[in-house]
């Protein structure tokens, strides 16, 4: 009837699963250790912040739409051509504009079976269907990705270091992946977390996006940057993909607070530095005490981001173990929504985190007997 008569969403809008962020509160409100979102344990560049703060007085101007000054610093830290340079509101922006200008109902998008959140639901909103590749032992597996392309293939999604599970995919398999796909297929390459590989090595992806007509790197401020609240996020392409990306961009969605804060954190490389020192030390510690607690069923998946997937064999299940870190006071990230009933991943936080939130495991390991 007429009274009962009312707006209906899209269909595939209403098969997306909602994005469930990182908590910082445990269910009675408690306020505690926050290991769940992937940020800097270290904080911000002082001069960031600074900067940040500066801006203050131009509250009630818009932001430069064209982020020229944003660009230009990071093509001259990268070597890059600042015209084909995107920026959006967070990475998280930058990869719903790609799917939103390069597929559309009836298009196939792939993703690993592991992978971030976001490439699912960007996936959906335009109507586009995804395709999970599995993995091979939680790491990308090329191949995998490769056999799932049809002739609908339109966009390939892979996160290097990926997240959830922190696995590296060295350059000559990032390479294969792309002299596997059909020129016409777009591969995006997501590096929120590539600063933390080891060495600062990185996995050619910036080349490919700058030599091949089908590759987009997408980077952050979120993480190593420590810039999450402000979110900066960018990419870089060919000239047609940037092109057609920012036809559909919103004009204004990042703000001129958080560019003054990005352009200052890209200058203080000494931040940036302590806070890769940082991880590679803790991240590597934390990977070995878990080791030592294989006997108990614990397993931590090898890892070149800022976070170790730890998983739970043993007696102690991944489930009981997030109760009992939060109880502990540390939130974690459990992801049974995502296939990992099994897993938890932890953010490398300060040494006095890391090393709390070990010991907090390692009393459940004791507990669980
Ligand atoms: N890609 C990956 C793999 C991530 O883990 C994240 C952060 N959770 C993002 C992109 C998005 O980060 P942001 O939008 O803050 O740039």
């Amino acid at each position: 009837t007429k009274s009962s008569a009312k707006p209906v969403a899209n269909p595939w809008i209403l098969a997306i699963a909602p994005y469930i962020p990182g908590r910082s509160t445990t269910d009675d409100g408690r306020k505690v250790i926050k290991l769940s979102s992937n940020e800097n344990p270290l904080g911000t560049s002082p001069a960031a912040r600074a900067a940040f703060a500066g801006a203050a007085n131009q509250l009630e101007r818009y932001p430069d739409a064209s982020a020229t000054e944003l660009r230009d610093v990071l093509a001259a830290k990268h070597g890059l051509d600042p015209a084909r340079i995107i920026y959006g509101n967070g990475s998280d922006e930058v990869l719903h504009l790609v799917a939103g200008a390069f597929a559309g109902p009836g298009d196939e998008i792939i993703h690993v079976r592991y992978g971030f959140a976001v490439y699912e639901i960007a996936t959906r909103r335009v109507g586009a269907t995804p395709v999970i590749a599995p993995d091979r032992d939680y790491a990308t597996d090329v191949d995998a990705i490769l056999a799932c392309v049809t002739d609908r293939t339109k966009l390939v999604y892979v996160a290097n270091p990926n997240n959830p599970t922190g696995t590296y995919s060295a350059r000559d398999e990032i390479a294969r992946l792309h002299a596997g796909l059909r020129p016409d297929i777009l591969l995006v390459l997501d590096h929120a977390y590539a600063e933390y590989i080891d060495g600062d090595a990185e996995d050619g992806g910036m080349a490919l996006a700058e030599s091949a007509s089908n590759v987009l790197v997408t980077r952050t401020f979120s993480k190593m940057y420590g810039l999450a609240a402000e979110r900066i996020g960018w990419g870089y392409g060919s000239a047609e993909i940037i092109d057609a990306m920012h036809r559909i961009r919103l004009p204004f969605s990042i703000t001129i607070a958080g560019t003054a804060a990005a352009v200052a954190a890209v200058a203080d490389t000494e931040f940036v530095d302590n806070t890769r020192g940082h991880n590679a030390e803790w991240r590597r510690w934390f990977s070995d005490e878990i080791g030592k607690l294989g006997n108990a069923g614990l397993r931590a998946v090898p890892s070149q981001a800022n976070f170790v997937l730890v998983l739970f064999e043993g007696k102690l299940t991944a489930e009981v173990a997030y109760k009992g870190l939060m109880d502990a006071g540390y939130i974690v990230r459990w992801l049974p929504g995502q296939g990992l009933p099994d897993g938890l991943r932890i953010t490398i936080g300060t040494a006095d985190e890391t090393q709390g939130v070990l010991g907090a495991l390692r009393d459940l390991v004791e507990t669980a007997g």
